[in-house]
């Protein structure tokens, strides 16, 4: 079953699993701790994985049933399985946490109202995200990953359905790979381009980590997998920029996938609240 799941989607397991270094992991230890790299990688990925499925929903015509941001999450959360071949890597599950416990700091962060996900946003709420990923995450092994109900509080009348969740996502991931990834022999498609504009001087604080991201390559291969896996019909463009605010879309009209510098320079920040959030669970965590 897992072999499937990391043949799926952008078939891109093995050129990012054997990426030199990940972004963020050649800062050093005094800089960041461990939990912190991690965090930030595992929740950059995502964020880049949920605009690759906007893209790819667009670019492809993918058939969508309910909302389309709740099937970007879905394909970012699988796509997650493809960088790290799950039973590889040992710090996977912790992995699969951050990126719920990303949504749970959403949750609980006190923000501006402009910042608030509402009712009637395209988005789910961010603690509805939260229960969302955490229920993806537990139901991926549930067997192996039970303290993750636990340590997200996932509510068992919830939790007690994740593993059909899971297969379900699953299922339709696999159609997608049927349907539409490119075959032997089939001419590839056009390509996406990566472009870093400069980062604005108020970034200064996360320069250093805004440099690991671009020396890492790993934007462009996760760029040029999505190329090779699918046959796209039009030249995109994946760009690193000054936003003004920590964000990150897809212009279905441009083509464009832009990655806010902001968005991880917020996640660094986002993870000095970590430890709070983990106090009562590293129990749970440690034995599982
Ligand atoms: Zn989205």
């Amino acid at each position: 079953m897992r072999r499937l799941i990391a043949a799926l989607l952008l078939g891109c397991a093995t050129a990012l699993a054997s990426a030199e270094q990940p972004w963020v992991e050649e800062i050093p230890a005094a800089a960041l701790d461990a939990d912190t790299v991690r965090f930030v990688q595992a929740n950059a990925e995502f964020t880049l994985l949920h605009e690759m499925g906007h893209l790819l929903i667009h670019e492809l015509g993918l058939p969508v049933l309910g909302r389309e941001e709740d099937a970007a999450d879905q394909l970012g959360f699988m796509g997650l399985f493809l960088l790290y071949r799950r039973q590889h890597e040992p710090d996977f599950a912790a992995r699969l946490l951050d990126i719920a416990d990303y949504w749970r700091l959403e949750w609980q962060r006190a923000k501006p109202p402009h910042e608030e996900v509402r009712e009637w946003d395209s988005h789910a709420l961010d603690a509805q995200r939260f229960y969302n990923l955490a229920c993806l995450a537990y139901g991926s092994d549930p067997r192996q990953l039970e303290w993750i109900i636990q340590a997200t509080g996932l509510p068992e009348q919830r939790a007690f359905y994740c593993d059909q969740e899971y297969q379900q996502v699953l299922h339709a991931v696999s159609w997608l790979k049927r349907h539409y990834q490119r075959q032997p022999g089939q001419p590839a498609g056009a390509q996406i381009s990566v472009v870093y504009d400069e980062p604005s001087p108020a970034l200064a604080d996360g320069a250093e980590l805004l440099a690991k991201v671009r020396s890492s390559g790993e934007l462009e291969a996760v760029a040029a997998k999505a190329g090779e896996a699918f046959v796209l019909p039009r030249p995109l463009l994946l760009r690193l920029t000054n936003c003004g605010e920590p964000d990150a879309w897809y212009n279905q009209q441009s083509g464009e996938l832009t990655l806010c510098y902001e968005r991880l320079v917020h996640l660094r920040q986002l993870a000095a609240q970590l430890p709070r959030l983990r106090q009562p669970l590293h129990p749970a965590k440690d034995d599982p």
